[in-house]
């Protein structure tokens, strides 16, 4: 590889360096991806949700065109104790309509056509190589060295989005490794089911799908969840905690993921399927506590390498892509003004801040850390509930006064009604 110059380098073709490199190349700005991968997507092998609303933003009407697994048409939270769960759930049909609202995908496929539509715009990209290090310059970054013979690259602005492991934002010591509170340990299994299996089970049509999201002891009351997503003809099946939590814990993941599996709720949606992949990967979940630089004088950083990932609402993808789109708009706004140091590229951290990317981020960025001392809410309270509503479901000839009255008495044996309203008062205000 011979040493070049381009307007913009992209480091990574996941959703965020996608979008980047889609948003600079459609504005006309000479753009080159590096991505380690054989083909955009080879290493990303997670099925998951994505969200359509930042989808159209980057390619209008892109549901024609991209392999799509299923728009969902009802999300459900299971709080599991012992076999029994509340849940709590909304469905409608109307999200499986033009637009969809969000959608299942397979990474592996989707991710190399999204990147075939960076590359129809314009967009040259590299796989099957390393960005090993950015280079340096008189305190500025002008290019990347990656793991090629004479594969040194350069560029007016390099765009950092190689995911929650970053080697480039490590290696220039813009944050140590993640600490274990920073970062959630999930493992992820696909798992084969014929089409008509999956729509008879969760009660769909042909192209609709469901997410199923699990609490509690699940996870063995640590902070964290784990979930059933329906693929065309497949399950997305995983489980995630906090790697601080885990590590008290001496569990092994794969074991809660074996165990999740088994339990009869899920053992029955899953029956008959086989194990097709298998994945392990970390989910950063620090926030904007863990946050390195998102810009200085020739780089901008964005998505995962940048702790960009709303846990509780299992947003990663929109907020890697809106960051990577912002990132390729400020790159052009810099290309315009011949300016690539920190006063043109603070515009990307300050755009981000007007986008629910930021505004999210801030707004939940105790919610976890609250949770993680407050482990009663994924222990306790599904207790709690499933006590309760056992007992009013329960036909026993008592009146309902009477039930009521029992139900008041064993939750107010197990908390005191007081602690019970400060700590829903306290996670109101971490949620604020
Ligand atoms: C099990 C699991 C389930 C998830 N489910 C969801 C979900 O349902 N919805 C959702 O929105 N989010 C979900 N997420 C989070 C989501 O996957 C991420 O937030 C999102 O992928 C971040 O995109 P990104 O482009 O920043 O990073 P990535 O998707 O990690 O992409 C980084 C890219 O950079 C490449 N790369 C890495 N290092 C280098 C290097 N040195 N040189 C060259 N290339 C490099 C990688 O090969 C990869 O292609 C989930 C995560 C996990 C682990």
């Amino acid at each position: 590889m011979a040493e070049e110059k381009f307007d913009v380098i992209v480091v990574g073709a996941g959703p965020a360096g996608t979008a980047a490199a889609l948003t600079a190349a459609k504005a006309g700005l000479d753009v080159v991806v590096v991505e380690r991968g054989d083909y955009p997507g080879a290493k990303n092998v997670m099925g998951g949700v994505l969200y359509a609303d930042m989808m159209s933003s980057l390619i209008p009407e892109f549901w024609k065109n991209a392999p799509l697994e299923r728009r969902i048409i009802e999300q459900r939270y299971f709080l599991v104790h012992g076999e029994s769960a509340v849940s709590i759930g909304y469905r409608n049909p109307q999200y499986a309509n033009d637009p969809p609202n969000n959608f299942t995908v397979l990474r592996a496929k989707f991710d190399k056509w999204f990147a075939e539509q960076a590359e129809a715009a314009g967009a040259f990209i590299i796989t099957e190589t390393v960005a090993r290090e950015l280079i340096r310059e008189n305190g500025k970054v002008i290019g990347i060295r990656t793991d090629r013979e004479e594969g040194d690259l350069y560029a007016d602005v390099v765009i950092i989005a190689d995911g929650v492991n970053s080697l480039l934002a490590k290696q220039a010591g813009f944050h140590p490794e993640w600490k274990p509170d920073q970062v959630a340990l999930a493992v992820k299994e696909i798992i084969a089911l014929p089409k008509e299996v999956i729509e008879d089970r969760f009660n769909i049509e042909s192209g609709q799908g469901v997410t199923y999201e699990f609490f509690g002891q699940v996870t063995n009351g640590m902070v964290g969840n784990a979930f059933v997503y329906t693929n065309n003809e497949s399950l997305s099946v995983g489980l995630g905690v906090m790697l601080a939590d885990l590590v008290k814990s001496g569990l092994h993941p794969y074991d809660l993921l074996d165990e999740f599996k088994s339990h009869p709720m899920v053992a029955a949606l899953l029956k008959g399927g086989e194990t097709k992949e298998y994945m392990a990967h970390l989910i950063p979940e620090g926030g904007v506590d863990a946050m390195p630089p998102l810009y200085g004088n020739g780089f901008m950083i964005c998505g995962d390498a940048a702790q960009m990932v709303n846990a509780l609402t299992r947003e990663g993808s929109n907020m890697a892509m809106e960051s990577g789109r912002i990132a390729g708009e400020v790159a052009k706004l810099a290309k315009d003004r011949n300016d690539f140091s920190v006063n043109t590229l603070s515009e990307y951290q300050r755009r981000l801040e007007k986008s629910f990317v930021l505004q999210d981020l801030h707004q939940f960025r105790n919610t976890t850390k609250y949770l993680e001392h407050n482990q009663h809410f994924l222990s306790l309270y599904p207790e709690l509930a499933d006590m309760a509503l056992h007992e009013f479901f329960l036909v026993d000839g008592a009146s309902k006064r009477e039930k009521i009255r029992r139900i008041m008495d064993r939750v107010k044996q197990k908390r005191s009604l007081w602690r019970i309203g400060r700590d829903f008062y306290g996670l109101y205000k971490n949620m604020k």
